[in-house]
C-alpha cells in the first residue's frame, strides 16, 4: 500500500493553533486583563425563530410513521431547491431546479468538486486566500499558479492574458480581504475564462453581507457566466448555520467541456458518495427562504455589518488603510509602520488584549496585513475600538 505522498507537500496549518498559544500563555500571566477577541471567523447569534420553528416541526415529522422520511434524493429536496431558485430569481437569475446541488456546506463541496478534474490542470488562486482552495489542490497534487492581490489592485486581481489557467478560483466577497469585485471585473474574469476554455469555481459564502445594489451577488448576474462557472454557496454565514451545516452548489447545465457535461458528471459523483443532507437541517435551511426568515436573518446580519462599521470608523478615525468592513464581515488592514502581521499580532495581544488573524497566515501577500472581523457582540467590538483607538491615535 503506498499513501498520497501529496499529503507530505501540506503546510502544517500552524495559524490557529499558534494564535490559540500565544492567547492562552498571555491570559495565563495577565489575569487582569480582559481578553476581545476580533479574530473569530464563525458566527456568534443563535439561529433564528423561524429556523427553529422549522427543525421542531421536522423533527415531528420523523417521529410519525405517517411522515417519517429515509434517504431523500441526493441532491437536495425539491422544496430547498425551490426556494433557492426563487432566491435567485429575486436578484435575476433564472436557474434550472436540477442545476441546484443542496449539499452539508461550502467548503465539502470546493473540495469534492475537484474530483471532475483532471490531475493535470493548471489552478489559478490568488494569494491572500482562503486556505481550503490551496490544501485541496494540493492534496490531489495540482499544480497552482498565484495570482497576487495586493494594494495596486485593491485585493481584486484581473487576470493576465499571459497566463494560461484551467481551474479559477473567485472568492467574492472576500475571505480574508472583504473585498468584493463589480460586474464589470467579473465579466473581464468570465471573458478570460470562456477564451481559455477554464472553469471558475466561485466562492459566494459571503454574499448575504452585500447591501450595495450595484454589487453582484453572484457570478451569475454576468453574462455568459453559466459557460464557464460553478458558484458555492452557504447558510453558514447567512443564516447561522455554521454548527448546523448545509450549502448549496449550482452547476450550469451549459457547462460542458469536451462532450462532458459537469452537471451530469457532478450529480453522478453527488449520487455516487453523498447520501445527502438530512430531512430536518432542510426544512430549516427552507425556512431562512420564507419572509419572516429573511427578516430575521437580515436582523442577525445588520448585527454583523453593525459590528463593522465601528471596526472601519475607528480605521477612518485613524488613517488606516484597510479593505472590507462594507458588504463584508471581514476588515482587512495595512499594519502601521508597515509592521510585519505577527508583530503586530503580538502588539496588539499584549499592549490592548486584542486578537486579530495575522494577515500572514493566508498567504505571502498578507504578512503586513491583519484580518479583524465583526463577529463578537457590539459591546465588545466597541470595547475593542476603543482600545485599539486609544493605542495608535
Ligand atoms: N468559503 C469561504 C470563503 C469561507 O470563509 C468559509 C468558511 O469560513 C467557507 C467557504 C465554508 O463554509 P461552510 O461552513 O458552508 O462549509
Amino acid at each position: 500500500m503506498r499513501v498520497n505522498e501529496n499529503y507530505k507537500n501540506l503546510d502544517e496549518s500552524y495559524l490557529f493553533s499558534t494564535i490559540a498559544k500565544k492567547v492562552k500563555e498571555f491570559s495565563e500571566h495577565n489575569k487582569d486583563v480582559e481578553i476581545i477577541k476580533l479574530g473569530i471567523g464563525d458566527v456568534t447569534q443563535p439561529l433564528c425563530h423561524a429556523v427553529i420553528e422549522a427543525l421542531h416541526s421536522a423533527v415531528e415529522e420523523m417521529g410519525r410513521k405517517e411522515t417519517f422520511k429515509g434517504y431523500g434524493p441526493e441532491q437536495g429536496y425539491d422544496f430547498l431547491k425551490e426556494a433557492i431558485l426563487s432566491y435567485y430569481d429575486k436578484n435575476n437569475v433564472s436557474l434550472d431546479l436540477d442545476e441546484i446541488f443542496v449539499s452539508d456546506g461550502a467548503k465539502s463541496d470546493l473540495g469534492n468538486i475537484l474530483d471532475l478534474f483532471d490531475k493535470d490542470n493548471i489552478v489559478l488562486i490568488p494569494d491572500p486566500v482562503y486556505p481550503v482552495y490551496v490544501d485541496t489542490n494540493i492534496m490531489a497534487g495540482r499544480k497552482i499558479v498565484f495570482i497576487d492581490a495586493n494594494e495596486n489592485n485593491g485585493f481584486l486581481p484581473m487576470p493576465n492574458n499571459s497566463v494560461k489557467a484551467d481551474i479559477i478560483y473567485i472568492c467574492s466577497p472576500n475571505n480574508p480581504t472583504g473585498a468584493v469585485y463589480n460586474k464589470e471585473q467579473l465579466s473581464v474574469w468570465v471573458d478570460y475564462a470562456i477564451k481559455n476554455e477554464a472553469v471558475i469555481l466561485f466562492d459566494s459564502a459571503y454574499e448575504s453581507f452585500i447591501d450595495d445594489k450595484n454589487l453582484p451577488k453572484s457570478i451569475y448576474e454576468v453574462e455568459n457566466a453559466k459557460k464557464c462557472a460553478i458558484e458555492f454557496c452557504s447558510f453558514s454565514k447567512t443564516a447561522g448555520f455554521t454548527g448546523t451545516r448545509c450549502g448549496y452548489t449550482v452547476v450550469p447545465n451549459e457547462l460542458v467541456f469536451n462532450n462532458s457535461s459537469l452537471n451530469k458528471m457532478w450529480l453522478r459523483r453527488q449520487t455516487t458518495k453523498f447520501n445527502g443532507v438530512s430531512y430536518i437541517v432542510q426544512k430549516g435551511a427552507s425556512a431562512v427562504f420564507s419572509e419572516e426568515g429573511q427578516k430575521q436573518i437580515k436582523q442577525n446580519l445588520d448585527y454583523y455589518k453593525r459590528n463593522a462599521k465601528v471596526i472601519s470608523d475607528t480605521l477612518d478615525k485613524l488613517g488606516i488603510d484597510y479593505t472590507g468592513g462594507k458588504n463584508s464581515p471581514y476588515i482587512w488592514l495595512k499594519c502601521p509602520n508597515n509592521m510585519n502581521s505577527w508583530d503586530f499580532f503580538d502588539l496588539l495581544l499584549t499592549k490592548i488584549g486584542i486578537v486579530g488573524t495575522p494577515g500572514a497566515g493566508f498567504g505571502n501577500n498578507g504578512k503586513n496585513y491583519f484580518r479583524l472581523t465583526s463577529f463578537n457582540t457590539l459591546e465588545k467590538t466597541q470595547e475593542a475600538m476603543e482600545r485599539f483607538y486609544e493605542l495608535f491615535k
